[in-house]
């Protein structure tokens, strides 16, 4: 299934950092600070992390996954529990809901992507989503930092 995945380009933008491992899935973070969007000193507001690296990374990659749902929704919920956010790594029942929901959410946006389309995610305060840029092209992408 097409699902978000850690992406390290060879021409990392200067407000880009990339320390997840190169194609895993990934998840938002737990918490997002009030850093206004666009701010330098911290990417927690336009970053993604890998379910497992918990490493954070600001582009992402569209892949078709050898995966099924269930599969990511596991590890979700693995990952959740290796970071100290579950008491055990199946969950209960509300995080189950949670993980699927999340995994779920994020699949719909990658089908959205041919396989192959780099993103960067920014999360709107306002509305309390997260939104994708398509970066697929660095050259078309205004790399100041604004968001469309
Ligand atoms: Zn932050």
């Amino acid at each position: 299934m097409l699902y978000l995945t850690a992406h390290r380009p060879d021409n990392l933008g200067p407000r880009d950092f990339c320390w997840a491992i190169e194609g895993e899935p990934v998840l938002p973070p737990t918490t997002i600070c009030g850093s206004p969007a666009g701010a330098d000193h911290c990417g927690c507001n336009r970053s993604f992390a890998g379910m497992s690296s918990h490493k954070a990374t600001t582009t992402l990659m569209v892949r078709e996954l050898d995966l099924t749902e269930a599969d990511l929704v596991a590890a979700a919920l693995g990952s959740a529990n290796a970071a100290g956010w579950t008491d055990d790594i199946d969950g209960d029942a509300e995080d189950q809901e949670y993980a699927r929901g999340m995994v779920a959410h994020f699949a719909n946006i990658a089908a959205c992507y041919p396989p192959g389309t780099v993103l960067r995610p920014w999360y709107d305060h306002d509305t309390e989503e997260w939104y994708f840029r398509d970066c697929t092209h660095y050259a078309d992408v205004d790399d100041d930092g604004a968001q469309p």
